[in-house]
């Protein structure tokens, strides 16, 4: 053959294959699919076999059940007869059972094959090749050409062994999304309980929390006798630590919360955020520890009010500043500064801090995603801060914006839009 003849063959076939795909490709449904297949083994204009069987594998009866599709040299003509045999029953030589083991086409005659049930139709040298999966065996695909002028060659067996390879593929992809959509429902259940529980958890544990937190209250104020300044003190450092404890409960509970069906109580108003930062510095102040760190609110001239919530924004403060104190390894700076710009005020909370790489940037704001997960990790947190920040930006209209590098500090910046 010529090398232009040979390129006209090759265009032929990429065009079939092509024809292949979509007619497969847009089935609904596995008898659609099936169906679609037939037709193109039997459509003299693509692989113009005479007759077609898709003989399919019941893997709970063990049954092969056919159905077969008929051509005629005028056009196609469907027409469809059943086939029903008991796998196990069948004989090793049968035509299905040599299919169904082996991965190649096998090319059969009459004379040399026990043909068994599917003898009354194919009397004539056919094909049959398995439809096999990840998944185990779908079934068979049988073909046979009867009509004067249309041998069993070369060319055609091609054809059909790679008509029922792209089946094959196209079903095994059929069934990988079908595992990843489940695998995807069962983690989405998963991920219910997950907040049930903690939600459960977070509420036994908000009792318990407040009454420690009012009776230290109690002690420190002398209301059950006196107590020493040294006392006082370690009453002070149960106090701030009940007041983390809680604040952690609150943003666990507010996780489940917005799981279930999207933050509560959000009322957008005019706030002064200069106000807000005030209320937020001393619980701030409280996280510091022994470490050197200032906490430097930057105001120069007076700040405009925001359209926002006053406590999503005291909440988004206390998360952006708790994180800055602690990712700054030994002393640093904190500061919080103001920016009017288009009609909307941005608020930046910027630390001196270790920073973040841009690759883990995009996932801070996972739930309990942390930078350094390890147990021994030198920073404390359950990964929840930003994941309440996005959520709380998100039910007030807030936009967030961070800049950050390894070693250089971050700037977390938050706009809203101005309360005129
Ligand atoms: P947590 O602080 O409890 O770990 P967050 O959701 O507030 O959880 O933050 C997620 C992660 O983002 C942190 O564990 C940390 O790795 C990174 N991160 C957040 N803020 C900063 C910051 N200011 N500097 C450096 N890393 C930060």
């Amino acid at each position: 053959m010529s090398a232009p003849d040979e390129l006209i063959r090759v265009s032929d076939e990429l065009h079939l294959l092509e024809q292949v795909h979509m007619a497969l490709g847009s089935s609904h449904s596995l008898d659609d699919f099936y169906a679609a297949m037939a037709g193109m083994l039997v459509d003299p204009k693509t692989l113009g076999f005479s007759r077609a069987f898709i003989i399919r594998f019941d893997d709970k009866l063990k049954q092969f059940q056919g159905r077969m599709a008929a051509g005629d040299e005028a056009g196609l003509k469907t027409e469809f007869m059943h086939y029903r045999a008991d796998a196990s029953a069948l004989p090793a030589d049968h035509v299905l059972s040599r299919a169904a083991d082996s991965p190649q086409t096998i090319i059969c005659k009459p004379g040399d094959t026990n043909l068994d049930g599917l003898e009354p139709v194919v009397q004539l040298p056919l094909v049959a090749a398995r439809l096999k999966t990840r998944r185990g065996l779908h079934g068979v695909v049988i073909a046979d050409r009867k009509f004067a002028g249309q041998p069993l060659d070369h060319l055609c067996t091609v054809r059909f062994q790679w008509l029922v390879s792209h089946a094959c593929v196209m079903l095994d992809n059929v069934e990988l999304v079908e595992e990843l959509t489940d695998a995807a429902q069962r983690m989405r259940e998963v991920d219910r309980l997950k907040t049930n529980f903690l939600s459960i958890v977070s509420h036994e544990l908000r009792t318990p929390l407040t009454s420690i937190i009012g009776f230290v209250h109690l002690l420190r104020e002398g209301k059950a006798g006196g107590v020493t300044d040294e006392q006082r003190d370690m009453l002070g450092r149960v106090a701030n630590h009940s007041a983390h404890l809680q604040n952690m409960v609150n943003d666990i509970l507010e996780i489940a919360e917005v799981e279930a069906g999207g933050i509560v109580n959000v009322t957008l108003q005019s706030v002064d955020p200069v106000a807000a930062l005030n209320h937020v510095i001393p619980k701030a102040e409280a996280r510091k520890s022994s470490r050197h760190v200032v906490i430097e609110p930057v105001v120069t001239g007076e700040v405009a009010l925001v359209l926002t919530d006053p406590i999503a924004l005291e909440r988004i403060y206390y998360h952006l500043i708790d994180n800055a104190i602690k990712f700054i390894p030994d002393s640093g700076r904190v500061t919080i500064e103001f920016k009017e710009t288009n009609h909307r005020l941005e608020i930046t909370v910027a630390d001196t801090g270790i920073g973040i790489s841009p690759e883990n940037l995009k996932q801070i704001f996972d739930h309990f995603y942390q930078v350094d997960y390890r147990l021994e990790r030198a920073y404390n947190g359950m990964g929840i801060g930003l994941t309440v920040v996005k959520l709380l930006l998100d039910a007030t209209g807030g936009i967030l914006r961070i800049t950050s590098a390894p070693g250089d500090g971050s700037r977390f910046t938050v706009s809203y839009p101005l309360a005129d």
